[in-house]
């Protein structure tokens, strides 16, 4: 027998692998998974893994996100994807015995964006795509129902055209409102076959004049246009501003998810819904949701039609209501996670159209996390990373303060977001972003729904009202997700939006008066409600928090400047004072004239007398802030002012003396109040005191404030400032030592950039220190440390260190000079920045980890060359904020120190980053 040899060498065809775009869902089994994410983004994975699951889900293909990535890149997509879809396109139609568009039973579909995460709302969707001015007459016979085909063929006109070809809305509303008005048609279900049509006619035209085309009648064209338009709205602004604030990469991409229709609005024996398998605002484990019968989706999540709760689908429809239970709790306990599902009913059937794990406040998060650990579905360590740090700071929202006030309940809605919000109405986004004035102004945002366009409104606005939409529409799901009270579908208001009016109760209400909102019930209330605190104790945050501080290895501390928020934020957990800032301390009505005497004087001496005055005040403070934190150590920076802040502008100076001679008497003693603290006690002073003013204020004019005259620089300009606040801090530990107070008082010297600086200033402190201790005949152990917040300081590190026992990071100045972006005026640089995508996150509220968070590591290194074990924290904005916390953590720092309000947020996020590490599991902190 011939024996076939291998020859020696053997050219073997490099071929690449063919990317497979096009992953088909159908008939029993899909070709992707739940696990492909990434690829399928969420939606198509979830499809994937239900229809594996044997659940009744309409067939299609997901086309994944690589596509939309090349899309991105080129502006278009390979023939390979294209080829690959019609592929599967034919899969379906053999399926389905159906031909897209065509024949006696056309196949018709739906085309969907679905990322790796949910972005609500925020991309397009395409509905009833294959209709054509001859399958609308092949569905009317099929379905027996002219009206029906008709109404979602105008619907896809409408969608396809704002949506693909992007004309505005309003030249489609305006053929409709039209049309209802020439028929007297109150509602839009009025309209009947005939009128219809004719509005498909007139839709026909407004494509025609707006594209110069005709509304594409191919089924194919129409899918291909309809995909890329939904790779396109991955880009759309609303999509990115999303994005920006819920830290998703712009470069994950969008899938696209085709999925033959099935109909909620073929009549009464069919319907729509969406819910969610625990109550996603309490937690509580109930079957909650919502849906309407004869309807298509949309008319549901966008709160047209306020919905009926899904318990009634018990009534109407007990077998159909069963299969759903049955369906929804199979896949919480498929997913190990609450649900949030979507569902259509075609002629009594029922269709499962997307799951998801669901949204839910931070409450929700915590009660779920703790339920299902004692369900025995979850263990405790994955509890821990059920909950969003950021979340917690539902727990310490506010809530109305009702004993105080007579209540006047205008309407009650529903309870879509919790906690309270006060403010003043605003009617659009753009007016909340106005009055808000960057967040100066409580304003609350009235609207009859709101829409992803609002997106800006809403993140200002301290609430949200709604009198159309129920727990799943837009206001509710996006609210819940920033922790902000939403009140929604309060159906007895009328929101005028036209008029700038909201009328209820006989009442109207205009711009700019004041309502209270509690979303825990409800409630609207008239009027300007005071808030409480809410108490950080709750039984299951304790419980959970219980599961997470055996992990966290980091410590988390407080910034604070007086005893009131160190008393807060010890409640709330906080292990010391991370950063005291002293010029804070000044602001009282009656330090602040002393203080500003202090910085007018121009000698030594009227300094000297100014810093007396301050002395006893400054001990005060320190002994109330050493009180509150009785056994923990408290950092206590020396003041670091740029000085404008503290000093009247000259601008405003120069016009009030030029225009002085020109004043009349009641003008004239506007001013003397105006002038009071820098010494105008009548008329008759101001013409000097406002000239003397003027002079000084040009001598300490600063071009840039930030860079000038502020830190340690002041402190060594002007010794005896140090040198007071020195003794105030060691005369206060004392006196608190002999009331038994435990101290650890840790100096901090800011704004350095070499040793000498912090040579110069830990040797006042020291001597000072020594003087009072000497005095008081007892001695206390302290340390004298540094912030490093300047570029010159981190590379410095292992010098400064050689003087310095602590280094705290102050990363507001460091990413400032890091960047070189002036931290008072970068706003309007970055909303550029993160639009073009030149920025992915606002350096300043997320720890910049490339370059700044370098500069970190570089310095943490440094110093403890020199001080082996230098004691080293953060104490800038970024101590709060989870992804920096966790870089914090990685870099091996002993604590970060935060505001008391982000206390328990940054312990869950340090306990995570230890957790994460030590289970090896993916935190998910950086998507
Ligand atoms: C910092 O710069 O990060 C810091 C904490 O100090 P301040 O914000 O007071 O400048
Ligand atoms: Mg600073």
């Amino acid at each position: 027998m011939a024996t076939q040899t291998l020859p020696e060498t053997m050219e073997v065809s490099e071929s690449k692998p063919a990317t497979k775009y096009v992953y088909f869902f159908g008939g029993g089994k899909a070709d992707g998974n739940g696990k492909m994410k990434d690829e399928l983004g969420g939606k198509g994975a979830g499809l994937a893994e239900m229809t594996n699951a044997g659940l009744p889900v309409p067939p299609g293909f997901t086309i994944q996100t690589d596509a939309c990535r090349e899309y991105m890149r080129t502006g278009g997509v390979s023939h390979e994807v294209d080829q690959q879809m019609e592929d599967a396109l034919a899969r379906l139609e053999k399926l389905q015995g159906q031909k897209l568009g065509k024949g006696d039973n056309p196949l018709l579909v739906s085309v969907r964006s679905g990322a790796k995460f949910s972005m609500p709302g925020m991309m397009d969707t395409i509905l009833n795509l294959g209709l054509n001015d001859q399958s609308v007459e092949a569905l009317a016979r099929l379905s027996n129902n002219p009206r029906f085909a008709n109404d979602s063929y105008r619907r896809l006109i409408q969608m396809f055209g704002n949506v693909v070809l992007d004309i505005e809305k309003s030249a489609f509303d305006e053929v409709f409102d039209a049309k209802k008005k020439q028929k007297k048609a109150r509602l839009d279900t009025d309209l009947d076959a005939k009128a219809l049509k004719e509005v498909i006619e007139e839709y026909k035209k407004v494509v025609k004049k707006h594209t110069r085309r005709d509304f594409p009648q191919d089924p194919h064209e129409q899918l291909i246009m309809a995909r890329d338009a939904v790779f396109r709205s991955w880009n759309n602004d609303r999509a990115k501003h999303y994005r920006r604030i819920n830290n998703i990469s712009d470069d994950l991409g969008t899938a696209v998810n085709v999925q033959a229709m099935v109909f909620g609005n073929l009549g009464e024996t069919s319907g729509t819904g969406v819910g969610f398998t625990r109550n996603p605002a309490t937690g509580a484990k109930e079957f909650y949701g919502e849906f309407l019968m004869n309807a298509q989706g949309e008319d549901v999540v966008a709160g047209i039609r306020t919905p009926v709760h899904i318990l009634e689908l018990q009534k109407i429809m007990p077998d159909v209501y069963n299969q759903l239970r049955e369906i929804t709790t199979r896949l919480e306990k498929h997913y190990r996670d609450m649900q949030d599902f979507e569902f259509t009913i075609q002629d009594r059937k029922l269709y499962m159209l997307q799951t998801r794990n669901g949204k839910r406040t931070g409450r929700a998060a915590v009660r779920i996390a703790i339920q299902m650990v004692e369900e025995g579905l979850i263990t405790k360590e994955e509890a821990i990373f059920r909950v969003e740090p950021n979340q917690l700071y539902d727990f310490l929202v506010p809530r109305l303060d009702e004993k105080k006030s007579k209540i006047e309940v205008l309407a009650t809605g529903l309870p879509a977001s919790p906690g309270a919000a006060v403010g003043q109405i605003v009617f659009t986004a753009d007016e909340a972003v106005a009055k808000a004035n960057g967040g100066k102004n409580p304003v609350i945002l009235v609207r009859g729904e709101t829409t992803p366009e609002d997106i800006h409104g809403m993140e200002v606005a301290k609430g949200i009202l709604t009198s159309r939409g129920g727990m799943t529409s837009h206001a509710a799901v996006v609210t819940r997700g920033m922790g902000k009270c939403c009140v929604a579908g309060a159906g007895d208001i009328v929101v005028d939006e036209k008029k700038r009016e909201m009328r209820v109760k006989g009442q109207t209400f205009k711009e700019g008066d004041w309502i209270s909102l509690d979303g825990t019930t409800g409630r609207v209330i008239k009027g300007k409600l005071g808030t409480l605190d809410a108490s950080p104790d709750d039984p299951e945050l304790q419980k959970l928090m219980g599961w997470s501080e055996p992990f966290r290895t980091m410590k988390v501390r407080a910034n604070a400047d007086i005893p009131r928020d160190a008393i807060q934020a010890r409640t709330f957990g906080a292990e010391g004072i991370g950063l005291c800032r002293t010029e804070h301390m000044f602001f009282g009505e009656k330090k602040i004239p002393h203080m500003r005497a202090m910085i007018l004087a121009d000698n030594e001496k009227d300094r000297r007398a100014a810093l007396k005055k301050l002395l006893p005040m400054q001990r005060d403070d320190f002994a109330g802030v050493f009180k509150a934190m009785d056994g923990l150590p408290v950092t206590i920076r020396t003041l670091d002012p740029p000085l404008h802040e503290f000093l009247p502008r000259r601008e405003e100076l120069t016009v009030d003396l030029a225009l002085l001679p020109s004043y009349d008497s009641k003008q004239k003693k506007g001013l003397v109040a105006k002038y009071k603290d820098y010494g105008v006690k009548a008329v008759g002073d101001l013409k000097r005191v406002l000239s003397g003013l003027l002079a000084r204020v040009e001598q300490l004019h600063e071009f840039n404030p930030m860079l000038g005259l502020r830190g340690c620089r002041l402190g060594i300009t002007y010794p005896e400032i140090t040198e007071m606040q020195a003794r105030a801090i060691f005369e206060a530990a004392v006196d608190c030592t002999k009331k038994g107070i435990k101290v650890h008082p840790e100096v901090m010297i800011p704004l350095v950039a070499t040793l000498k600086e912090m040579t110069n200033q830990a040797a006042i402190v020291r001597r000072v220190a020594e003087e009072v201790l000497k005095e008081k005949g007892t001695r206390i152990d302290y340390l004298v440390g540094t912030m490093i917040e300047l570029p010159r300081a981190a590379l410095v590190a292992d010098e400064i260190a050689k003087e310095a026992e602590f280094f705290s990071f102050g990363t507001n100045d460091l990413t400032q000079t890091t960047f070189g972006f002036s931290r008072d005026d970068v706003a309007k640089i970055l909303t550029t920045y993160l639009a073009d995508g030149i920025l992915k996150q606002d350096p300043f509220a997320v720890l910049d980890r490339e370059g700044v968070g370098q500069l970190v590591k570089m310095a943490t290194e440094r110093g403890r060359k020199t001080r082996g074990k230098l004691k080293v924290g953060i104490c800038g904005e970024h101590g709060g904020e989870p992804s920096s916390v966790e870089f914090c953590y990685q870099t091996g720092l002993d604590y970060v120190s935060c505001s008391p309000f982000r206390v328990l947020t940054a312990r869950l996020a340090a306990a995570q980053a230890a957790a994460s590490e030590k289970l090896k599991v993916e935190g998910g902190r950086t998507k």
